[in-house]
């Protein structure tokens, strides 16, 4: 058994988060094409009995695209508005394309105070339960249009890991603009090679992260590298890979060498 077989085997609840860079054109406007591309595979994946839970950011993105502003807005009031009027659209585009497949989503938009009790944290496991037990796939994203600096998770790389722990998922699968995790920021370092495998997130591994690629962005690898810590330690493995690659989620499950994959401590 090869190390993808020993960690990916027998995944059964899988968590797929895809970025503001997969997402939308480097106009802002939602890439619908990319979009399509996401939910069919994860359609797919429903049929195949697997639960599947995505976050999804893009809200400001959609946001901008619908209101015509050319970038993002300066202030905190704006960039709400331009989320809230966002989170529809985003919603929408979900909700019709995996209608097409037969298949009903729900929202779940969460701050970090949604997890910072015992009994709420108790409140939205219940949540997921039912939406997955009821054959729903929850789209989650953080309440962009409410939430202020000092309760915000701040991105989604980050919220994806907490949403795994938090409904005990066998897999947290980030879908970026990029291949994986390179040994040095491939956008300043023609020379950077791809990581295959990462066995244990150490200084090295963090040090190698840079930030965003993109103006829509938010994260960029180091965000990334804390959601593996995340998972990993709570016994979840973790996958970065490139979401414009065709089929890139069943491949991942089928055990090809795409994207790097992050080992999960013993548990
Ligand atoms: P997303 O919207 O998918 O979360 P981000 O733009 O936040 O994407 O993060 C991905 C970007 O991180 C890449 O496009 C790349 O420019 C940048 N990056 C910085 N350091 C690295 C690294 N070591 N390996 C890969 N990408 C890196």
């Amino acid at each position: 058994m090869n190390t993808r077989e020993q960690y990916l085997g027998n995944v059964k609840k899988l968590v797929v988060k895809v970025g503001s860079s997969t997402l939308t054109h480097p106009s802002g406007l939602l890439n619908f094409y990319k979009i399509e591309h996401i939910v069919r595979q994860l359609a797919d994946l429903h049929n195949q009995g697997i639960k599947v839970i995505l976050v999804s950011s893009g809200a400001i993105g959609a946001g901008l695209g619908k209101l015509r502003l050319k970038e993002r807005p300066k202030t905190i009031p704006e960039k709400q508005a331009a989320a809230a009027v966002g989170q529809g659209v985003l919603m929408h585009t979900y909700e019709k394309l995996f209608a097409e497949y037969g298949q009903i989503v729900g929202q779940m938009l969460i701050t970090r105070e949604d997890l910072s009790s015992k009994k709420r944290v108790v409140n939205v496991q219940n949540t997921f339960s039912a939406l997955l037990d009821n054959g729903i796939i929850p789209i989650v994203n953080e309440n962009d249009a409410t939430v202020v600096d000092e309760i915000k998770f701040g991105d989604n790389d980050t919220l994806s890991a907490r949403v795994a722990c938090l409904i005990e998922a066998d897999l947290l699968i980030l879908l970026s603009d990029i291949d994986g995790l390179y040994d040095s920021n491939p956008s300043t370092n023609k020379n950077a090679m791809l990581i295959h495998t990462v066995e244990e997130v150490n200084e090295k591994v963090i040090n190698s992260a840079g930030g965003a690629g993109s103006k829509l962005g938010t994260g960029g690898m180091a965000t990334k590298i804390k959601a593996a810590t995340i998972t990993t330690e709570q016994g979840i493995s973790m996958v970065i890979a490139n979401g414009e690659k065709q089929e890139v989620i069943q491949n991942i499950l089928n055990f090809d060498n795409e994207g790097t994959l992050f080992i999960r401590k013993n548990k």
